[in-house]
């Protein structure tokens, strides 16, 4: 399975301030009632612009379980399971595709 960098928002922490979706050059990132959402992960380039403007640490990267245009963003690939945070699975996170079964382990 493939891995994408990519934010993901923690919607009990999100405030709405719209800051991240004003910093997100390709547009990926929208306000979906009142919290922010990445409804157009294929745009995201994986910069990270969008996290250093959140005020309130609710917005992160993170390697998510995607498939689509590998020609954009980072990418990675899982090996095996590691210790490590298992993606989209912060409370009520909003990630663009459901939680793998495993955490990525980067395989650069
Ligand atoms: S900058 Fe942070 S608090 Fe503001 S909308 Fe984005 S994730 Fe939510
Ligand atoms: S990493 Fe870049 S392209 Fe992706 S959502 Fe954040 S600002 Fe937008």
């Amino acid at each position: 399975m493939k891995f994408k960098w990519m934010p993901v928002i923690d919607a009990d922490k999100c405030t709405g301030c719209n800051l991240c979706v004003e910093a997100c050059g390709p547009q990926c990132l929208e306000l979906i009632e009142g919290i922010a959402a990445l409804p157009r992960p294929d745009e995201c380039g994986s910069e990270e612009h969008c996290i250093g403007v959140c005020r309130d640490d609710a917005i992160h990267m993170q390697w998510v379980p995607f498939e689509g245009n590998e020609s954009v963003g980072r990418w990675g690939s899982v090996s095996l399971a590691s210790n490590g945070r298992r993606p989209g699975t912060d409370a009520q996170a909003r990630t663009p595709e459901k939680p793998p079964a495993l955490a990525p382990a980067l395989t650069e």
